[in-house]
């Protein structure tokens, strides 16, 4: 039973059939082929080499011939044709704000965006948004980045389109956040799953209140997996008596693309006429069909851009379709990004996700998912030592239990061995951004 029209910003397409959905996409990708046909020398030359040619995109089941873009790509294209690269298809002068994509090393790589641009990336955060249960009547904390960041400056375009209030505070600025969330009586915050755990540890320890007291009721988490793994999300509920939320973005395409309903159960597609989404085997290429238990890499073809209208554009992100209805009465299916292509760990033949840790820990009482994750090789075998944070003072004894509680729980359910070693609360170095626990010395 569907609900209320005003649970839906955009009812008509979030509601639409299948059918009806892709009928509009296939349309549109034929006008974002014509348009890179005549505008992108990027790929006019990929297009060329590959031997393809306009018409041989008759509909969407075409869309399988033509070739993927890959992030090495766009860096390369940046690096020979500066400034933004050969894949910027609108004219520099259309061109009204820049960000850069996040978490690399060295260079940035840049992102444009044209004026209609910036209005399909409001419209899709918007939807994301309203999705996750932004109203009107909301205020808005944004603890994450502002600058560069893609969904910084769109998220308050999008957030002040639903007419609710947008209060810009950054990240690494707790004091700050503490003070607006009291003077103002927030309602909601977005930011990373690391930083609102963090920040209630933060809230506790210098302001000396219970995160509860600041009476958030929503949050609104993104940027990094965590908040849509149950005992994350749990955690984080309890910490702060707020509904959490989570939402997935790309800084190539969209700054939120998928988010969850207040179901919680997934993150709903949420770019329907702006964005193709494909499930891709990352080793095999193949296209995957979009049902329920699928696992695979998301793969994103723009419908509708014009500074960096992108192909078939692999985000390297691993997905799981969750389901393909919901009783929100959305129509778009719902994922859960279970890591990355290219962060999987091999362990001894194991195939191990840091989020896979993450969740072994979260189920280990005393402990944080304050962590990190060190291979080496020493003597031709890997070996995998995990340094993970108490979340008290624990005696000698307590530590070696807790220890081989953690231990045990990574052999039963990842099959990886490992020596695990727990610090004292507080100790391992915290982020206000992206968390890294990986070190990989192989
Ligand atoms: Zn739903």
């Amino acid at each position: 039973m569907p609900m209320r029209t005003s649970e839906y910003l955009d009812r008509k397409i979030e509601t639409a059939t299948i059918k009806e959905v892709r009928k509009l996409q296939e349309a549109k990708l034929g006008r974002e082929l014509d348009y890179l046909f005549a505008r992108s020398l990027f790929y006019q030359e990929k297009f060329q080499a590959a031997g393809l040619r306009r018409k041989d995109y008759r509909g969407l089941r075409d869309l399988a011939k033509f070739p993927f873009t890959t992030k090495e790509e766009l860096r390369e294209s940046q690096a020979a044709h500066p400034p933004l690269g050969s894949h910027v298809a609108a004219d520099l002068d259309d061109i009204i704000r820049v960000h850069s994509s996040t978490g690399t090393t060295g260079k940035p790589s840049f992102v444009g965006i044209t004026r209609r641009d910036s209005k399909v990336w409001t419209a899709i955060t918007a939807r994301s948004f309203y999705t996750q249960g932004l109203r009107k009547s909301d205020i808005v904390i944004h603890a994450a980045g502002l600058t560069m960041f893609v969904a910084g400056l769109s998220s308050k375009d999008a957030i002040e389109s639903v007419g609710a209030m947008f209060v810009p505070i950054g990240t690494g600025a707790s004091e700050k956040a503490v003070m607006a969330i009291q003077l103002l009586n927030a309602t909601a915050m977005h930011c990373t799953p690391s930083y609102a755990t963090y920040f209630a540890e933060w809230v506790r320890r210098e302001a000396k209140l219970d995160p509860r007291e600041l009476g958030l009721k929503k949050l609104f988490c993104g940027a990094e997996p965590g908040a849509g793994i149950p005992a994350v999300r749990a955690k984080l509920q309890e910490a702060w008596g707020a509904r959490v939320t989570e939402g997935l973005g790309n800084a190539d395409m969209a700054p939120i693309i998928f988010s969850e309903c207040t179901q919680q159960s997934g993150m709903h597609f949420n770019a329907q006429e702006y964005v193709l989404p494909e499930i891709i085997d990352p080793e095999s290429g193949e296209s995957l069909p979009i049902e329920k238990g699928v696992t695979g890499e998301l793969v994103y073809t723009s419908l509708e851009r014009e500074c960096v209208p992108l192909l078939r554009f692999r985000t390297r992100d691993r997905v799981t379709v969750l389901d393909t209805s919901c009783p929100c009465g959305r129509t778009s299916f719902k994922l859960r990004c279970i890591g990355r292509t290219d962060d999987m760990l091999i362990v001894l033949g194991v195939n191990v996700f840091p989020s896979q840790i993450e969740e072994m820990i979260l189920r280990c009482p005393a402990l944080a998912p304050h962590y990190e994750i060190e291979i080496t090789r020493p003597n031709r075998l890997d070996e995998i030592r995990i340094v993970v944070e108490a979340r008290a003072g624990l005696d000698d004894p307590a530590r070696a239990a807790e220890a081989a509680l953690l231990a045990g729980k990574l052999k039963d359910h990842i099959g990886i061995s490992a020596q695990i070693h727990i610090a004292a609360c507080g100790s391992l170095p915290r982020s206000s951004g992206k968390a890294v626990h990986v070190r990989d010395r192989r």
